[in-house]
């Protein structure tokens, strides 16, 4: 039932007190943007005002817009790589931040095939933590009575390591579940989640997903709304219920826990839940013997009204998938965040994916936008950042951010389009990450990447006189977990001697060795991408692949082959050409150390 009329909102009737407050503070802060984002400018640069990175700059204790933007450079995350490395090798002083830095986020994004480490401070938690406060507010006004039941989130927690200087090191969601905003949040009637905190915070994700499937299983009816971070994580836990769901049906039936969990906390905590429900037990293996899965999410359970996942970006290549699985629920995308930010929320989250805007929040961080303009042909090779309230409906643009933590006109790599404003805050459509070719979970192969793992793999057809001629690539995402393809064109010189079909496996297992570091964790770790498949074409497929280009009004001087495709004709000619494929025989190798 909504609050009284005086604590309404424009954003429509909040469904309690708190609510209030929240949507108040998005009214706010929305309305207020530019001078918001002043003060959160002066507020970052005159704490950090001696610091040695502003000190180079000569800010001279300068806090205004004019004068930053007049002597600070925009930067990329190899611009400040000799800083960042300092601070992992233990140097204290305040060379970015004049708040400690307590650890280093693991961005998904990589340097030299490895995670950008992304210095944090403590209080960027509680800046966190108000964004996710703002979530449920919003959530409310469209969907009511999400407080008469739960969630099932799948929420897991990754590998940390610690760097030269003993920082820990580690991804951003690890670090927010494993603090006490996380583990120690106050009842919310509204937020209540089927998964013990004990299950997510387990390191080992069979154990983890296992238990949260479990939990998830006993509280069927109760489920009122179903998640993970992103689409891929949603499906790899219907791949899991695929695969587990006799040992999970035997443990519902006895009330026992399968002797595989032996995580002490897990075991623990199950203990108090697990009863024997051998009606329960028979459903669950009624509905997942049956051969046909589609609408699986809410015959199981069936009181969903929404599925909470990221299907924006990368991700929505996993849209018609999750469709299936969910007799197509809606899809709600709610927030648009980083390992360096946390940057907006979706005021409309019940809405279509292809229309998500994310709001951001002008209290986050300053924000400026690189005006994105790949076919510049004014030859204007440095068009001029704006701010925040400046951005025009319709245009695209670069996200550069100013971090509390210390980051000060940073490139994230986010190319988003204006879509409209709420009150003086723009939104904006996530249009891609620049430089990613390949993305199956939250991995991100770029052109280079790609390139240099056909490289490296294609030194184990020298022996053979072959060569790969030409290659192109596609994110396969009809197997869960989905899986990258990379088509070769082979020029074998002799025939006689020509590659086996176990050479070219062991082509695959190079090019993943290759590939970066949160390629290999997903592999090895995560379980979340399938392995690498080289799929060889007849010769001369290139060129078909060419003049079928040309014929659709490609110009023939210019054409390049695409090394990433994914429409519909291309694939079916590639594919009609396949003479051979090849799977990745084994895991590569992945530790949580850096190699470098
Ligand atoms: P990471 O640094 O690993 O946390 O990854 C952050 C990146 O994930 C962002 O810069 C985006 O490219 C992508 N991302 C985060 N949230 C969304 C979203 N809601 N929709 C699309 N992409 C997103």
């Amino acid at each position: 039932m909504a609050v009284d009329s005086a604590l309404s909102s424009p954003l429509g009737p909040p469904a309690c007190e708190k609510d209030a407050k929240a949507l108040q503070f998005i009214e706010e802060m929305t309305r207020n943007a530019d001078a918001v984002q002043e003060t959160v400018l002066a507020e970052i640069l005159s704490r950090n005002a001696k610091t040695e990175y502003l000190k180079r700059f000569k800010l001279d204790g300068a806090n205004d817009r004019e004068t930053y933007k007049s002597k600070l450079p925009v930067i990329t995350y190899e611009d400040l790589q000799p800083e960042i490395q300092r601070i992992a090798n233990g140097d204290r002083s305040a060379i970015l931040s004049a708040h400690p830095v307590s650890e280093f986020l693991t961005s998904s994004g990589t340097s030299a095939g490895e995670r950008k480490l992304m210095p944090t401070i403590q209080e960027e938690l509680d800046r966190r933590q108000l964004l996710y406060s703002l979530l449920m507010p919003v959530m409310n006004l469209y969907v009511p009575g999400l407080d008469k039941g739960k969630g099932l989130y799948f929420l897991f927690v990754k590998s940390e390591t610690k760097t030269p200087g003993g920082l820990l090191a580690r991804p951003v969601l690890t670090s927010y579940y494993k603090s006490e905003h996380f583990k120690t949040r106050p009842y919310d009637p509204y937020n209540v989640y089927t998964s013990p905190n004990e299950a997510i915070l387990c390191a080992d994700s069979f154990q983890s997903m296992y238990t949260q499937m479990l939990c998830g299983l006993l509280e069927r009816q109760q489920v009122l709304r179903l998640g993970a971070v992103f689409a891929s994580g949603l499906l790899r836990a219907i791949r899991f219920l695929q695969l587990n769901w006799r040992l999970l049906a035997d443990d519902i039936r006895t009330g026992t826990l399968n002797p595989k969990i032996t995580d002490p906390a897990i075991k623990d905590c199950m203990v108090r839940i697990l009863k024997p429900d051998p009606e329960l037990a028979e459903f669950v293996s009624s509905e997942c013997s049956k051969e046909n899965w589609e609408g699986i999410i809410t015959r199981i359970w069936p009181n969903t009204k929404y599925l909470d996942v990221i299907v924006t970006g990368a991700m929505a290549q996993y849209i018609p998938t999750l469709d299936y699985y969910s007799g197509g629920l809606p899809m709600a995308c709610t927030m648009y965040a980083s390992s360096e930010c946390y940057f907006g929320l979706n005021l409309n989250p019940m809405c279509k994916p292809s229309e998500v805007s994310y709001t951001i929040m002008p209290n986050m961080a300053y924000f400026e936008f690189l005006p994105h303009e790949p076919t510049n042909s004014s030859g204007d090779s440095s068009p001029k950042l704006v701010d925040m309230v400046d951005v025009e409906m319709g245009k695209e643009y670069e996200l550069v951010i100013t971090t509390y933590a210390g980051l000060y006109r940073y490139r994230v790599g986010d190319i988003l389009r204006v879509t409209g404003f709420h009150n003086s805050a723009p939104q904006f459509h996530f249009v891609r990450r620049k430089n990613v070719l390949l993305s199956i979970d939250s991995d991100k192969t770029d052109e280079a990447e790609l390139q240099k793992a056909v490289e490296n793999a294609s030194k184990l057809l020298t022996e053979f006189n072959t060569s790969v001629v030409e290659y192109t690539s596609y994110a396969d995402t009809g197997t869960i977990p989905g899986h990258y393809v990379i088509y070769w064109e082979l020029l074998v010189k002799d025939q006689a001697n020509s590659p086996s079909g176990e050479l070219l496996n062991r082509c695959c297992l190079a090019m993943e060795e290759s590939l970066n570091s949160v390629y290999r964790q997903g592999r090895v770790a995560d379980n979340s991408i399938g392995p690498l498949e080289i799929r060889v074409v007849k010769n001369g497929t290139f060129e078909e692949l060419m003049d079928y280009a040309i014929s659709r009004g490609a110009s023939i001087n210019q054409y390049k082959v695409p090394r990433c495709v994914n429409f519909t004709p291309i694939m079916e000619l590639l594919d009609s050409r396949v003479v051979s494929a090849h799977f990745s025989p084994a895991l590569p190798h992945w530790t949580p150390e850096r190699r470098r």
